[in-house]
């Protein structure tokens, strides 16, 4: 059956999603892109891809969509809209979500696809923006490993492991497992760099004795070179990791845990945003910790500091359309 899967779209090629694109257009497959911002599609298309107008567009002929979108709302608009991937789609069509989104989303629309004769799973990812143009991205499936396999070609394109956690949902359940642990790593790292720079010690030397002993971690490898050369640029959004924390403390809501340590590291990403941060990179969370003339020069606004707090993902009007009225998209 994989053989006969040839036409595949992507819709969302940012930071993630251009370099895994490229990785399905290297194997042969006809990839048809869609962007919000068409520039983002540029190098693709100069590839050999085919740029669409919208998202409908680029997934009516398709026999498999993938999405790697920023939020939760996006991926709800993107699915569930009224000319949204559920009713667009071909019958049979596979509908591959890659963003790191909402557990109960993603049930929903694993439903929605089965009601609507459509696969649909989730598949978060983790490795980075260097994995992604690696190709050798660790994929988090909501999936049988059995049932995924006519599109196990596509996804061996850009991955070197996957794990297979056999529902829908599941997938991006375990992905905020991830976070939670990452996010724990990551103000580790920060807080490790500012007790060596407040000793008086040297901070190269200090994160490369704790990268080499047991307090290293895969955050403070990549995270501490980059604070150390003041290089803030994205690599992961600072604004997404905000995202994927407040997601991990309503799945732990809902499940009557406390996550203290994640609480406290979903403040620290939430200041950093709100001071003008949420563009950065996660590593700029070591700038929380810089006296202000650094961080100022650095990009950041103090005064935003109070501003309002924005601790919900905000509703998506499309899934209230298509809950309240399945079948009369
Ligand atoms: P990104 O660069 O912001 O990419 C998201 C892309 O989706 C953007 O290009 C955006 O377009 C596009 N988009 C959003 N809504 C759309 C819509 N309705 N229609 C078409 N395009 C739409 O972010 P990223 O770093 O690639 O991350 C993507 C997802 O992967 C996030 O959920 C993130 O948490 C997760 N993730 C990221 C990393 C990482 O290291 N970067 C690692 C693992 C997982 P615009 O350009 O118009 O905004």
């Amino acid at each position: 059956m994989a053989h006969s899967i040839r036409k595949v779209a992507f819709i969302g090629t940012g930071i993630m999603g251009a370099p895994i694109a490229g990785h399905l257009l290297d194997a042969g497959y006809a990839l048809t892109v869609y962007n919000r911002t068409p520039e983002k599609t540029d190098s693709l298309v100069e590839r050999g891809a085919h740029r669409a107008a919208s998202a409908a567009e680029a997934a009516r002929d398709a026999d498999v969509v993938f999405t790697m979108l920023g939020y939760p709302t996006d991926v709800e608009d993107v699915y569930l809209a009224t000319d949204g991937l559920i009713r667009v789609a071909k019958r049979g069509a596979w509908l591959i979500d890659l963003t790191t989104s909402s557990p109960q989303l993603a049930r929903d629309i694993h439903d929605a696809a089965e009601a609507w004769d459509k696969h649909a799973f989730d598949c978060p990812v983790t490795g980075g923006q260097q994995g992604a143009k690696l190709g050798t991205l660790t994929l988090i499936a909501g999936i049988l490993e059995k049932d995924a396999e006519p599109v196990r070609p596509l996804l061996d394109t850009f991955s070197s492991k996957i794990f297979w956690f056999e529902q829908a949902g599941a997938g991006q359940i375990a992905k905020l497992c991830n976070q939670v642990s990452l996010a724990a790593s990551l103000t580790g790292a920060a807080e490790m760099l500012a007790l060596a720079e407040q000793a008086g010690l040297s901070p190269q030397l200090v994160a490369q004795m704790v990268g080499e002993g047991m307090g290293g971690s895969a955050q403070l490898s990549r995270v501490a070179p980059l604070a150390l050369e003041g290089d803030w640029r994205p690599g992961f959004l600072a604004e997404h990791l905000r995202k994927d924390l407040a997601l991990a403390l309503e799945a732990a809501d809902d499940l009557q845990l406390t996550l203290p340590v994640t609480e406290t590291s979903f403040n620290l990403v939430d200041m950093l945003c709100r001071v003008g941060g949420s563009r950065k990179g996660t590593q700029a969370l070591a700038l929380l910790y810089t006296d202000e003339p650094t961080s100022t020069a650095a990009g950041l606004d103090w005064s935003l500091a109070d501003g309002d707090q924005q601790d919900e993902i905000p509703p998506s009007p499309a899934r209230q359309r298509y809950f309240t009225g399945t079948k009369d998209l």
